[in-house]
């Protein structure tokens, strides 16, 4: 029999009805997106159990370990050092949101428009349906773009216990030196939240670690060169979402034997979709669960997505840390050099991102690029311009796509999708 979490779920503070409106939403999503799609490896067995626990054993884990006295920290960015957070044996979870949840409520607290992942992040809230947000001991609000950074100001009256960390605009000395003090200041409230100090053994265990979470979805990403592609766009984004909150330690092992069923595949020259399909690089916007939305459109018309520059994606993942460094100091150095490189378009100016996408395009032997935007993130929109008309002018076909969480404009989206994709395919 299931276990029952309803009792979980209410000691956490959830409100149950909204809740249970979610799941059964989700899970009929899920179903419609992933277990339909053909020639699924057998190893993404272990990506439906993960989502049909995602509220239900994970959280109990958290729970327990919480019981246990170990502390829990809820992020909204990749520039979070989830190294600091296991160096003081606290656990660190994703919670950005990817579904419109209790519009009205957040309406009363921010303007109508406003990108759909900040807004999500308030409707998970007010609607009382996230037990990641609820379990958290410490929730870190990061001041990227305009929207953030003010959401944070109104987020502060809602989350009591918010951890607001400045990040720099710019990536020189200065930038540099503000996002290390930045880091030292995170390092210390964690060490206040836990009671546990980082020291040059506690940081270089949890670098190992993460590192090798990294290292598991490099292996991923590499296979995904391959043609035919051995796993779909659609899994692998789940790759990505799920690294933001499974336990790193068992997803490092999970992901690694998935990828030992993808050599296999590639060996014998077996895919998702037929050799030579359209081969697609998605570039911009992060996607969070449940946000499949592009995705699906595009493997249900004939392509195949075989890399992600996003931060649920490449630019969250790439590049590890040296675990080297006789202090801690030394150590919180290298991972200010690592999370520096993460090119996000809240910096200015941002050359690197526009370089990567096109050694991306390279690598995984691309058709074409959709430019992903979600409306009203000004970042990305303005970079997607630049972007799109490189690429172009070097023979990389592009497609700009601005949307949100809502399904109205899907007929749409689908259409010129396909059409994009009849374009790169001929
Ligand atoms: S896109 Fe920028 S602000 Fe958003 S998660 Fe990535 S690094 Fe953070
Ligand atoms: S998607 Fe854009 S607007 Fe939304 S939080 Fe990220 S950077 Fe800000």
């Amino acid at each position: 029999m299931a276990m029952d979490y309803r009792p979980m779920w209410r000691d956490l503070g959830l409100n149950l009805d909204n809740h249970d409106a979610l799941l059964s939403v989700l899970g009929k999503l899920y179903g419609d997106t992933f277990l339909t799609q053909p020639n699924r490896p057998a190893g993404t067995a272990y990506l439906d159990f993960v989502m049909s626990e995602v509220h239900g054993l994970r959280i109990q884990e958290l729970v327990e370990g919480k019981k246990r006295g170990r502390k829990v920290v809820g992020t909204y960015c990749t520039f979070v050092p989830e190294e600091l957070v296991l160096a003081v044996d606290a656990v660190m979870v994703g919670l950005c949101a990817g579904a419109d949840f209790a519009t009205e409520a957040v309406e009363r607290y921010l303007p109508r428009n406003l990108c759909a992942l900040i807004k999500s992040t308030f409707g998970f809230k007010l609607g009382g349906v996230c037990p990641y947000l609820e379990s958290s001991d410490l929730v870190v609000g990061e001041n990227t773009c305009d929207g953030k950074k003010k959401a944070w100001e109104v987020f502060r009256g809602i989350v009591p216990n918010l951890h607001v960390m400045d990040l720099p605009q710019m990536k020189h000395g200065e930038g540099r030196a503000l996002l290390k003090a930045e880091y030292l200041r995170f390092m210390e409230t964690l060490e206040r939240l836990t009671g546990n100090r980082v020291t040059v053994e506690s940081l270089a265990k949890a670098i190992d670690v993460v590192n090798a979470k990294r290292q598991a979805v490099h292996r991923l990403s590499a296979l995904r060169a391959a043609d035919p592609a051995p796993i779909s766009g659609l899994d692998s984004l789940l790759v990505n979402q799920i690294f933001f909150y499974e336990d790193p330690v068992r997803f490092t092992a999970q992901i690694n034997a998935l990828c030992e069923e993808l050599e296999a595949r590639v060996r014998t020259g077996a895919g998702v979709a037929g050799k030579g399909a359209p081969r697609i690089l998605v570039s911009g916007c992060p996607m969070a669960v449940p946000n499949w939305k592009i995705p699906a459109l595009v493997e249900t018309s004939g392509a195949v997505i075989v890399a992600e520059e996003s931060c649920v994606g490449e630019r969250g993942t790439r590049n590890l840390v040296p675990r080297t460094g006789a202090t801690v100091e030394e150590m919180v150095d290298h991972l200010v050099d690592r999370y520096l490189r993460i090119d996000c378009a809240i910096y200015t100016p941002n050359p690197d991102r526009l370089a990567h996408v096109k050694e991306m395009a390279r690598a995984y032997r691309v058709d074409g690029v959709l430019l992903y935007g979600l409306q009203f993130c000004t970042p990305y929109a303005v970079e997607a311009l630049g972007i799109e008309q490189v690429l172009e002018g070097e023979g990389i076909p592009a497609l700009r796509i601005e949307t949100d969480y809502s399904q109205e404009d899907v007929g749409q989206l689908k259409t010129r999708i396909q059409a994009f994709i009849e374009r790169i395919g001929s």
